[in-house]
């Protein structure tokens, strides 16, 4: 005998009692019961299932199975006979029911949006998920402007204001035919249900929903995205959407707060300090080349001609203004960063006298000695393990440096 299903009856009825038919246990620990009847909607259409207990033990998923609905729990077993479920007996099962009517209004809000982007837009529903967080549908047009999506959103809170009643039809007895489907059900046998918006809308569905469209009270379109050929359409609706806005709230608020702004003026104030801090950047990074230059013409000045030019500084940005700095009066260089432990090297452009590329020489040198990095002829940087590499790394170049200085003397 099919399991008596009370969800789309009863869908505010927290507690039922209900007679054990039968029970499967797996190798995992779980156990399938099934009931005569129940309150538990199972995962289907979209809308995931029910949580709640049974006889005291948490409900891991509900599933359908032919005219059957199976609960699965996490027991097996004595814990089964010490929790009263053995076959025949009566039992007492809990479900959440804010849990359920979230979903309700999610799923009745799918259904609205569906309705007004079709008549609207022309824009056909492929597919709907019910999320932990948000639920979207996926759309068969490209993602819209933010324009569009305000008049989607304002004509779906007109159909909520004016408390459109939600109405099931069950086929057979009536005619799946009187009906004008926004789509086209999927092949089922047994009993179609039809779901109607008031003379609105009509769609085949087995999920769960709210009475009459005012007591989804609040509705909002999150985000809009390309996806595949089409677009997802995020949103949140009921509780969830007043959630969501006192969240946004205390956001503006903090946001006011920590700018010391009032809320409508947060956006220019980040613009305008956005736009300082830009400034501020360029000024600083012009002072930090002025200072690499300064250091490079002092390295000159001491180092002998034709020497590379070996040096440290405190970070790698500092090390490679330095290094640019030399190359820009014809040095090569070698300058490390220890605090990073990292390295670069830098010669005159390849094409000016002098020039070397520093990516055959020292960057196949740092490779040697356990270094990571890349660059080119006259840049190179390297990542190094540890400190002993990097000291090893700097030890080989200026043997190697010293060679390649002896090999052009006369
Ligand atoms: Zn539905």
């Amino acid at each position: 005998m099919a399991t008596m299903k009370l969800y789309y009856e009863q869908p505010d009825t927290r507690e039922f009692d209900a007679r054990v038919v039968s029970i499967t246990s797996d190798q995992d620990g779980y156990s399938g019961i099934i009931l005569d009847r129940t309150l538990f909607y199972p995962d289907g259409g979209g809308q995931p299932c029910d949580s709640g207990t049974l006889a005291g033990i948490p409900v891991s998923a509900v599933l359908e199975a032919g005219d059957d609905v199976v609960h699965r729990i996490m027991a097996t077993g004595d814990s089964l006979q010490l929790a009263g479920i053995v076959p025949g007996a009566t039992i007492r099962s809990l479900v959440d029911v804010e849990r359920r009517r979230d979903h309700s209004e999610q799923h009745t809000a799918q259904h609205l949006l569906s309705s007004v982007l079709l008549r609207l837009k022309g824009a056909g529903t492929l597919s709907f998920h019910l999320g932990e967080r948000y639920s979207s549908i996926d759309l068969d047009v490209v993602p819209m402007e933010r324009s569009e999506v305000d008049a989607i959103e304002d004509e779906v809170l007109r159909i909520i204001r004016d408390d459109y009643r939600v109405l099931t039809h069950l086929c057979p007895p009536e005619d799946p035919a009187t009906f004008p489907l926004r789509k086209e059900p999927s092949v089922e046998t047994g009993v179609l249900r039809v779901v109607e918006i008031d003379g609105l809308e009509y769609s085949a569905c087995c999920g769960t929903h709210v009475c009459s469209t005012g007591s989804l009270g609040l509705f909002r379109i999150t985000r809009v995205e390309k996806y595949k050929i089409g677009c997802r359409v995020y949103f949140l609706a009921g509780n969830r959407a007043f959630a969501d806005y006192r969240r946004l709230a205390a956001l503006a608020r903090d946001a006011a707060a920590a700018t010391g702004t009032p809320e409508d003026d947060i956006v220019s104030v980040l613009v305008a300090s956005k736009d300082r801090i830009k400034t501020i950047e360029r000024s600083l990074d012009e002072a930090r080349d002025a200072a690499a230059a300064a250091e490079s013409q002092v390295l000159d000045a001491v180092a002998p001609a034709g020497v590379v030019v070996f040096s440290e500084s405190q970070s790698i940005d500092a090390a490679s203004r330095l290094a640019r700095a030399l190359a820009r009066l014809g040095r090569i260089s070698v300058v490390s960063c220890p605090a990073d432990l990292k390295a670069v090297a830098c010669s005159p452009a390849p094409s000016e006298p002098g020039s070397e590329p520093v990516d055959t020489v020292f960057g196949l040198l740092a490779k040697e000695h356990g270094g990571k990095g890349g660059g080119g002829k006259a840049f190179f940087q390297a990542a190094f393990p540890d400190a002993a590499s990097l000291e090893v790394f700097l030890e080989s170049s200026r043997v190697v440096a010293a060679q390649r200085l002896a090999s052009r003397l006369p």
